[in-house]
């Protein structure tokens, strides 16, 4: 179903108000959205999916609008505890949206898993023997997990490297269709090890995947009119000029990247939280990749287009799922897909990383201008009259209250609270 992700005023309104909305244009009963985010996964239900549970602990999810991918517009849930966040997707969304939209695309979805051999002697033998069994060891995986054969997906490819010292390491290349895939490579993983030890005249060591999932990128675009850049005082090229400036330093300086890559991952944790991925395998994965070249680098560029626009790029390895794991348990993480409406986990990944290229323009535009405090500083304020004991009927009073006297301080918030009682 084609929905408009453009809902202006929607920040304004209530919260039963904006679960409406957004299960109205989703076409579900807000009974549905209200059961995933409000009641969610219960103890009992947490109690299934880890050890030693003593509770479930809640973060809040917003919902990232104006995003449109591909031609298709798209509701994104996010799961952040940071203030600014998904305002700061949504309004950069916005931009890009003036001038199309993003476009990408992904890779197939495949899964690597290593199997690790120790006291290969020689290391050029193992890897012609264990090449030429390579039908064999594909048809041993695919009998270890038949069903991912159904499912369309199988292992694809074997691919040998030598590591020095005996250390022979195998590849088992898997397409794993619609789930992250971690559990099953390693089941083929572990099914294969002694064949492939038997092959390479080695000793088994690891059997696990990487979470480098370099055959598993997705690259998305976009570009940005220079006018829908402008600011109060600076104008949209100068704006597209400073924020292609900020990658340019980004590109030489990893301290500078590694807070780039940060402003990145602001928009595509949330989402792999929302939709109840595995967040440390994205970390991992991403950050590994950053680090191809030997140097640290950004996973997103701005440059300026011949037409004048500014326009972006990501390419970075995602590895989710939209099956598997825990993700059919979780309340909130089936309702969060419903909402996206992603048909496949390509396009999940595709939805994460434009939602990681507009976290980045969002931050990139603000330090380029007036710098990141000013609208950060103006949204945390809630979450400090908060922390300072306001109650929902004082909060709004409090948040003017430090937000016209500059003074965003629990402090400050903790005075203007005492005042208002008064
Ligand atoms: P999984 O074990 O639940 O396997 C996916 C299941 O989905 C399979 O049973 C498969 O048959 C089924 N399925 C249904 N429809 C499918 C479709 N269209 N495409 C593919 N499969 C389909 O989950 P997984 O994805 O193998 O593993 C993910 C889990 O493994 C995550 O919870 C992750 O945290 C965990 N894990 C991660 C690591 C790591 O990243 N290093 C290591 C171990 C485990």
């Amino acid at each position: 179903m084609s929905i408009d992700s453009r809902i202006p005023g929607f920040y304004k309104r209530s919260l039963d108000e904006r679960r409406c909305e957004i299960a109205g244009r989703r076409g579900l009963s807000t009974d549905t959205v209200e059961a995933a985010f409000e009641k969610g996964l219960t103890p009992q239900m947490a109690d299934k999916v880890i050890e030693n549970v003593i509770g479930v602990y809640a973060l809040p999810v917003g919902v990232g609008l104006n995003l449109r991918l591909n031609d298709r517009d798209y509701l994104v849930p996010m799961v952040v505890e940071e203030p600014s966040v998904v305002a700061a997707m949504s309004n950069a969304a916005r931009m890009v949206r003036e001038g199309g939209g993003f476009y990408g695309e992904a890779d197939d979805p495949i899964t690597t898993a290593q199997i690790q051999l120790w006291d290969v002697a020689d290391p050029k033998a193992a890897a012609e023997a264990v090449t030429a069994a390579s039908a064999e060891l594909l048809a041993g995986a695919n009998a270890a997990f038949p069903d991912i054969v159904k499912f369309g997906g199988g292992a694809r490819e074997i691919e040998t490297f030598d590591r020095g010292e005996g250390c022979f390491v195998v590849h088992l290349h898997v397409d794993v269709r619609d789930a992250m895939g971690a559990n099953m490579v390693n089941t083929m993983a572990e099914a294969l090890a002694p064949r492939v030890a038997e092959l390479a005249k080695g000793r088994v060591g690891l059997r696990i995947l990487t979470n480098l999932a370099d055959r598993r990128c997705v690259r998305v675009r976009c570009s940005a009119p220079a006018e829908a850049l402008a600011t109060e005082g600076i104008t949209g090229e100068a704006v597209r000029d400073r924020i292609v400036d900020a990658s340019r330093f980004a590109e030489r300086d990893p301290y500078r990247a590694t807070t780039h890559n940060k402003g990145i991952m602001n928009g595509i944790d949330p989402v792999v939280l929302a939709t109840g991925n595995d967040w440390r395998a994205v970390e991992a994965g991403a950050h590994a990749y950053a680090s191809k070249s030997g140097v640290y680098r950004p996973l997103a560029t701005w440059r300026s287009g011949p037409s004048g626009a500014l326009e972006g790029r990501i390419e970075l390895p995602l590895a989710l799922g939209i099956v598997g794991g825990t993700i059919k348990v979780h309340p909130g993480a089936r309702t969060a897909l419903e909402l996206l409406d992603v048909k496949t986990a390509r396009e999940l990944a595709l939805v994460a990383a434009a939602t990681g290229l507009a976290s980045n323009l969002a931050a990139l535009r603000a330090l380029a201008t007036v710098g990141i405090q000013k609208g950060h500083m103006t949204l945390h304020a809630r979450s400090v009259a908060a922390t300072a004991g306001a109650t929902a009927e004082e909060i709004d009073r409090v948040v003017k209250a430090i937000v016209d006297a500059k003074q965003i301080t629990l402090e400050a918030a903790r005075k203007a609270l005492e005042t208002l009682r008064r």
